[in-house]
């Protein structure tokens, strides 16, 4: 019978048939396919204040491995360094840390000058070490690898903590739990709070646990 038969086949070129929506803009237009100013949508990203600190953040860090002596590779970077990094950072600090042996130990407004050194608060060190754990993964790195989240960076964080809490009679646990800028909270003011902040009224943190 006719089983064997097959239909003819349609013809494979057809002047008429243009409407196949993937051969419809291949003749006459020649600007498809290589431009790709006209496809590309910038998205809506509005870099918050925290979004570009954390960059900074990250370019000084990469600048600091960069003058290293000897010089550090990222991927070789661990919490030991991390720590190096910070103490480093400490002068450009502006918070004056009494020593143990200085007068005005624990006193949170000396009456006089005196030579203790300035150093980074805690609280923004926290901050920054927060910023950087996520630029870290953010650029790469595996989570487990994280120097930033080193137990030695947290340990070192808390020791931070509690000595510069002795050192200028500051107590943070009393300070999170009555943050003392209240200056407009009787207007309505839909500005919302910043993610990280910078000082140390810190909102708690549990890893440091
Ligand atoms: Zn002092």
């Amino acid at each position: 019978m006719d089983l064997v038969h097959p239909p003819p086949p349609p013809p494979p070129t057809n002047p008429t048939t243009a409407v196949t929506p993937s051969s419809a803009n291949i003749p006459t237009s020649p600007t498809t396919g290589t431009t790709s100013s006209s496809t590309i949508t910038t998205p809506p990203t509005t870099p918050s204040r925290y979004e570009n600190q954390k960059r900074r953040d990250w370019n000084t860090f990469c600048q600091y491995l960069r003058n290293h002596r000897p010089p550090l590779n990222l991927t070789l970077c661990s919490g030991a360094h991390v720590l190096e990094f910070l103490r480093y950072l400490d002068q450009f600090g502006k918070t004056k840390v009494h020593n143990q042996t200085c007068p005005f130990f624990g006193l949170p407004n000396p009456p006089a000058p005196c030579p203790c050194p300035l150093r980074q608060a805690w609280g923004s060190l926290d901050a920054l070490i927060g910023r950087l754990r996520a630029a870290y993964e953010e650029h790469g790195g595996r989570p487990e690898a994280n120097p930033f989240g080193a137990r030695a960076v947290r340990i070192y964080l808390r020791e931070v903590r509690d000595f510069q809490a002795k050192a200028r009679g500051v107590s943070y646990e009393k300070k999170r739990k009555r943050p003392k800028q209240k200056v407009t909270t009787s207007t309505v003011t839909v500005t919302p709070p910043p993610l990280v902040p910078d000082h140390h009224q810190s909102a708690p943190n549990n890893h440091l646990q």
